[in-house]
């Protein structure tokens, strides 16, 4: 009786033994430079090393939790560089949260909230990091404490970026002959819109069409070379253009959405659910790309989301050539949403010459599955982050 007692005492102590367990010791960051397996091109800027910061946040009960902040080419797609995100994390975010659950996510989310605006790149890998921490402290994957798995696979798009249409087409026949991916995503603006065009004319003469191909203009265009080279685009049959203006110029792309038949998807014109909103509203597109770098956070994309598909807007699963630690992280997310009609583009860890985890994420039958393991379900290469880490 007294045993049974006892064991109905030790019971209703554990939430509290739990929270107590999950204290946030303390949180580190690493800048981390993985090369690629070839040049990534975008509008702005290529890359030819993948610039990441890993965030170790580790737990009074001894559990570490991985996350991971991605940037492309220092501070030129958003404003975030690796230097800046470890500086936000060391000085201004780890000391507001060290000492406090890290199972309080949504008070950790304002006290970050408090201590920095934006500097989304670095909040989104700290609470993938402590959602990580906390899932493999309960034995939950991460899609548990986010609302539970709607899916288990998403179906995944390749980006061709070299700028080269004879390494393209063989990089896209390849990924087809494996079946990994019929979706394309050909990255334009880095050179004049005629020579882009002839590009994508070859790789959807030489693709097919049964091949879904998008284009990702990276606010490389005016709303004029809009005018001019969409109508090109829809003779190819590119089902999605994205960002194809300055992501300030929300009246120029309300007007480009609405002379193309193309749905034009919604990128670095929107990062918070006020700009998700504001550009819905105005007509800016009609898909949104999800980021953990534009939300700052795992349940503020679950949040970017609907608003965005309050909005009318469709789901798209956006990236920034994450390793299968921020991708496993953005799964996660993903897999808890009713609806991702665009399915994702996290193919970073194959763009990778080497992933930063023990067991790289899978890419069957032309989806990519989402971990089922505790927490983010991915385990890290220390040898790998030991050789791919910044030295000063
Ligand atoms: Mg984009």
């Amino acid at each position: 009786m007294t045993r049974m007692l006892a064991g109905i005492a030790e019971l209703l102590e554990t939430p509290r033994n739990v929270l107590r367990e999950t204290i946030i010791r303390s949180i580190s960051a690493t800048i981390v430079e993985a090369p690629t397996l070839r040049r990534h091109r975008l509008s702005n800027t290529e890359v030819t090393h993948q610039g990441y910061v890993l965030v170790r946040v580790l737990l009074d009960n001894g559990v570490t939790g991985i996350g991971e902040a991605s940037t492309l080419g220092g501070p030129r797609w958003a404003e975030e560089s690796v230097e800046s995100i470890s500086a936000a994390i060391v000085n201004y975010l780890a000391p507001v949260l060290r000492g406090g659950s890290a199972m309080a996510f949504e008070a950790n989310a304002i006290r970050m909230g408090k201590a920095a605006t934006r500097n989304f790149a670095a909040k989104g890998a700290i609470e993938s990091a402590l959602v990580d921490a906390v899932g493999k402290t309960l034995g939950l994957p991460a899609s548990a404490l986010l609302g539970g798995a709607v899916r288990q696979r998403v179906g995944v798009i390749w980006a061709l970026a070299s700028g080269d249409s004879g390494q393209e087409l063989e990089e896209a026949r390849e990924k087809l002959r494996r079946r990994e991916h019929r979706d394309f995503k050909i990255k334009f603006g880095f050179d004049r819109p005629p020579n882009d065009l002839k590009r994508l004319e070859t790789l959807r003469r030489g693709l097919g069409d049964d091949v879904r191909l998008i284009v990702d203009i990276n606010q490389g265009w005016s709303e004029a070379e809009c005018i001019r080279f969409i109508p090109a685009l829809e003779e190819l049959d590119v089902a999605l253009v994205e960002q194809p203006v300055p992501a300030l110029q929300l009246e120029a792309m309300a007007r480009v959405a609405a002379r193309t038949s193309i749905p034009l998807l919604i990128d670095e014109a929107a990062f918070t659910k006020e700009e998700i909103a504001r550009s819905a509203a105005m007509g800016c597109g009609s898909v949104y790309s999800l980021k953990l770098v534009k939300s700052g956070g795992l349940f503020e994309m679950k949040r970017a989301a609907g608003v965005a598909a309050a909005h009318g807007l469709e789901l798209y699963g956006g990236c920034l050539l994450e390793s299968s630690i921020g991708a496993a992280a953005h799964l996660a997310a993903f897999s808890t949403m009713p609806k991702l009609e665009w399915g994702t583009e996290h193919f970073g860890p194959r763009i990778l010459v080497d992933d930063l985890v023990t067991e790289t994420l899978r890419f069957e039958e032309f989806e990519i599955c989402i971990p089922e393991g505790p927490g983010l379900g991915v385990q890290l290469d220390e040898d790998k982050i030991r050789s791919f880490a910044r030295k000063d």
